[in-house]
C-alpha cells in the first residue's frame, strides 16, 4: 500500500446507515478456522508457496527459504519497519485506540512516487520470525488497538497467516485488516477466505500504461480488479458497528493523481457497477511528489483543489450511495 502516507490521512464516517449490531458468528472469522485447524493447514499451504514462491501475481518461482528473491527482494523471514497504534487511518479503524499497524518491508510494486519509500525499499528493516510477528500481534491488542493493520501484506501472505496462528493460541481475538496496494493474486486471496475480516486495498490506476510507467507492473488494472471482486465476496460492504468501529467488510483507497492519471472515472465506475453502489470509498487528496516522482514533470506537483472536487464529482456521479471517508 506504498501510495499511503501513514499520517495524513483525513475520513469521516458517513456510515450511520450501516451500523449494525454484532451477531453470534464467531468474531473475528479466524477464529472458528483455529478452532477446527483449518488455520493450520491454510498456513502450512502458504508457507509451503515460499519455496517456488507465486504468492503475488509476480509469480517469481524462486526459493525464498534459501534467500532467493524476486520482484519484492523479500526471503522467507518477516521484515517490518515499525508497529503501533496509529490514529491517521480511516475512523472506523481508529476509533479511541487507534488501528494496531505493522508495517511490512519491501512492496510487490515500485511506485516512483512512494510516500512510504524508505519502508517499501526495506532500508530500516528489522528481521522478525513468526513468533515474534505473533508477540506484536498480541502486544497491539493489549495496548487497546481496534484491528491488527497489516500494511502492505501482499508478498507475507504466508508468514502472516503462520505467525496468526501462534497469536492467537496466545489469545489473540482481533481482527485483521488487510492492507494493500491491490496487487494481490487470486489463489492467495482465496487462503485468506474467513482469516481476513476487513480489506482495504488501494485501486491507484485504470491505465496498463500508466501503471507500468508509475508503478512497474503493466497489468496492475486487470490484477487489481479480479483482486478487489474476490475481496468484496469474501467480506461485502463495509459493516460498523455501534460504536463506530469497523467489523468486516471492504475499504477501497484511490488516490488523486496530477491530471486525471490515476483514471478516477473509470475506477469509480468499476466500484458502482462492479463492486458495490454502497462502497466505502476513501478519495486521497494528500498526493504529494516524492521519492523519484520529480523526474517525472506531469506528477511532480501536488493536485489542485479543483482536481480533487473533480474526482469528488466524479466520485458522486457513479454512485450516490458511495460513503466517501
Ligand atoms: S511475493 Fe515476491 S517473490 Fe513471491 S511472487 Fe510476489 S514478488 Fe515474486
Amino acid at each position: 500500500m506504498e501510495s499511503q502516507e501513514p499520517e495524513s490521512h483525513k475520513s469521516q464516517s458517513s456510515a450511520a446507515a450501516c451500523r449494525s449490531t454484532p451477531t453470534r458468528e464467531p468474531y473475528p472469522s479466524y477464529l472458528r478456522l483455529y478452532e477446527n485447524g483449518e488455520l493450520g493447514r491454510r498456513a502450512r499451504r502458504l508457507l509451503d508457496l515460499l519455496e517456488d514462491c507465486t504468492v503475488c501475481p509476480h509469480q517469481c518461482h524462486v526459493n525464498r527459504k534459501k534467500e532467493e528473491r524476486g520482484f519484492c527482494q523479500a526471503t522467507a523471514e518477516p521484515e517490518i519497519a515499525s508497529y503501533g497504534p496509529h490514529f491517521g487511518e480511516e475512523e472506523p479503524l481508529v476509533g479511541s485506540h487507534g488501528s494496531g499497524t505493522i508495517f511490512f518491508s519491501h512492496c510487490n510494486l515500485r511506485c516512483v512516487f512512494c510516500q512510504n519509500y524508505e519502508i517499501s525499499r526495506a532500508w530500516d528493516a528489522e528481521r522478525v520470525s513468526l513468533e515474534e510477528l505473533a508477540s506484536i500481534m498480541v502486544s497491539l491488542q493489549a495496548r487497546g488497538c481496534h484491528n491488527i493493520n497489516l500494511v502492505t501484506p501482499s508478498h507475507y501472505v504466508p508468514q502472516i497467516v503462520g505467525a496468526l496462528e501462534i497469536a492467537v493460541g496466545k489469545g489473540l481475538h482481533t481482527p485483521l485488516v488487510y492492507n494493500s496496494g491491490g496487487y494481490d493474486a487470486v489463489d492467495t486471496l482465496k487462503l485468506l477466505d474467513g482469516i481476513v475480516d476487513i480489506y482495504m486495498p488501494d485501486f491507484k490506476y485504470a491505465s496498463g500504461e500508466v501503471s507500468r510507467k508509475y508503478s512497474g507492473v503493466r497489468d496492475y488494472p486487470e490484477v487489481a480488479r479480479l483482486a478487489i471482486k474476490e475481496m468484496h465476496r469474501q467480506v461485502g460492504d463495509l459493516v460498523i458497528d455501534e460504536e463506530g468501529i469497523a467489523r468486516r467488510g471492504l475499504i477501497i483507497r484511490h488516490l488523486v493523481l496530477p491530471h486525471g492519471l490515476a483514471g478516477t472515472k473509470e475506477v469509480m465506475e468499476f466500484i458502482a457497477k462492479e463492486i458495490s453502489p454502497r462502497s466505502y470509498v476513501n478519495l486521497m487528496a494528500q498526493y504529494y511528489p516524492a521519492f523519484k516522482a520529480y523526474q517525472y514533470p506531469e506528477i511532480a506537483r501536488r493536485i489542485s483543489r479543483k482536481e480533487f472536487e473533480e474526482a469528488l464529482w466524479i466520485a458522486r456521479e457513479a454512485s450516490e450511495e458511495f460513503r466517501l471517508a
